[in-house]
């Protein structure tokens, strides 16, 4: 039996997740009564949905950003140690590329994705 082809959905999620912050965010009220694992579950889901691939609606692009890498700014301290400039990585999860000298670009060189967090003359 031949495999059936999926058809991939573009959804704004952003609704689903607003609803999903609100049932955890009273669920925790309850303090010690709370469903934990409830609120395991709602946390794993929110992460899975930030998780996704994004996209730019007014170019269709793929939309990732310039994500801190943590402890990274260690090994770029200053002579005088006044500044420092944390390792960037690419968010897109199929690409992870390291920026060391913390340069955002606006958009991917590896990847191509726009970059979400640098501004852009043609945005
Ligand atoms: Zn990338």
């Amino acid at each position: 039996m031949a495999e059936e082809k999926k058809i991939s959905r573009l959804v704004d999620v952003g609704e689903l997740e607003a609803d999903l912050k609100k049932d955890l965010a009273e669920e925790e009220t309850k303090g010690k009564a709370a469903d934990i694992l409830f609120c395991e579950s709602i946390s794993d889901e929110l992460g899975d949905l930030s998780n996704l691939p994004t996209i730019d609606p007014k170019t269709l692009r793929p939309v990732a950003h310039w994500g801190d890498v943590p402890g990274s700014y260690k090994d770029h301290i200053g002579k005088d140690g006044s500044w420092f400039v944390p390792t960037t990585r690419c968010t897109n999860p199929e690409c992870g590329e390291i920026n060391p000298c913390s340069l955002k670009t606006p958009f991917c060189p590896m990847c191509g994705f726009r970059m979400e967090d640098v501004p852009y003359d043609a945005d």
